[in-house]
């Protein structure tokens, strides 16, 4: 990743709320619009496309980094979830962002903290069945985050394509009034969406992980050919099963605007224009996810 790294320059930073709040108004004072990119750290591609993103829409891009205790259930990785700030802040520099806000837990979720935020209807889906927990605590610190920043852009992955429109849903309903922007999935070679978890996968895994693409691929392009959704399903199962992975949390068509289920029998013109399909599976010890618009396979 030295490459990306044009000086050993790093952006300014802070932990505290208030000193992001300054840093913010000296901006509006200048009259310079914000976009906004949150992530949990241990930044690859994928997260530095957002920021350049950012920049193109925006004056300033500020980061976050934050391991967001509340999105992770007790036998999850939170204790073991990568943590390279040093590298992390040089990438963001590299790639042009001003500003990062690096809260400890204590700042963000204070004694006494008693709020949580949740979006009804979209979070209850796909990985809010296998992960029960997670968008009460991404809703919540996303909340909060998207206020202390009060951008003009925030701009979330379509790798986590139900966390964006979580997001937007909970942006409308609370008035935050941020335009939220979904950036483009950025892959590995193979194919396998760049995630900061693929970090966790053995060289064998490795090997077998850009399968989930493969797969991925195949079956929304039986969907544009007119396959059944069952049918096509049920072979990528297969397939997946045959690869090498594990438990397969959800596998699934569903409609790209408001996650409405698709099928069991072959997608109407109309279904075809916003159906999206959605798997979740385990390669070892690791639940790797990715998405793909149909009509883009
Ligand atoms: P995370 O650090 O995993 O919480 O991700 C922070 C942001 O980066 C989220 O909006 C993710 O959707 C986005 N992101 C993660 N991986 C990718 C990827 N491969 N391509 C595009 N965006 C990504």
């Amino acid at each position: 990743m030295a490459e990306q790294v044009e000086n050993d320059s790093i952006p300014d930073s802070t932990q505290t709320v208030a000193g992001l709040r300054d840093r913010i108004a000296q901006y509006r004072r200048a009259g310079e619009s914000i976009a906004f990119v949150p992530t949990m750290g241990a930044l690859h591609e994928g997260h530095l496309s957002l920021v350049r993103l950012g920049k193109q829409r925006a004056d300033r891009c500020v980061a976050s980094i934050f391991v967001n205790p509340k999105q992770f259930a007790a036998h999850e990785d939170l204790g073991t979830y990568p943590r390279r700030e040093t590298e992390d802040m040089k990438m963001l520099a590299g790639a042009g962002c001003d500003f990062v806000f690096l809260p400890q837990p204590e700042e963000m979720y204070p004694e006494g903290f008693a709020t949580s935020v949740k979006v009804e209807g979209l979070s209850e889906p796909l990985d809010g069945q296998s992960r029960p927990h997670f968008f009460g605590g991404v809703a919540t610190v996303v909340a909060k985050l998207l206020n202390q920043v009060r951008a003009d852009v925030a701009i979330f992955g379509e790798k986590d394509y139900q966390q964006l429109l979580v997001i937007r849903r909970l942006n409308e309903d609370l008035d935050i009034g941020s335009e939220i922007i979904g950036g483009p999935i950025v892959r590995e070679e193979d194919g396998l969406a760049m995630s900061s978890r693929n970090a966790y996968l053995s060289s064998v895994e490795r090997r077998i992980a850009g399968q989930l693409n493969k797969v991925l691929r195949q079956t929304a392009l039986k969907l544009t050919q007119g396959g059944d959704v069952l049918g096509s399903i049920e072979d990528g199962h297969a397939l997946l099963k045959h690869a090498g992975f594990g438990a397969i949390d959800y596998f699934e068509a569903r409609s790209g605007k408001d996650l409405s289920p698709l099928g069991p029998g072959k997608l109407t013109e109309e279904e075809l224009a916003h159906a999206r399909v959605f798997i979740a599976a385990m390669l070892g010890r690791t639940r790797l996810i990715d998405n793909m618009k149909v009509t883009e396979a």
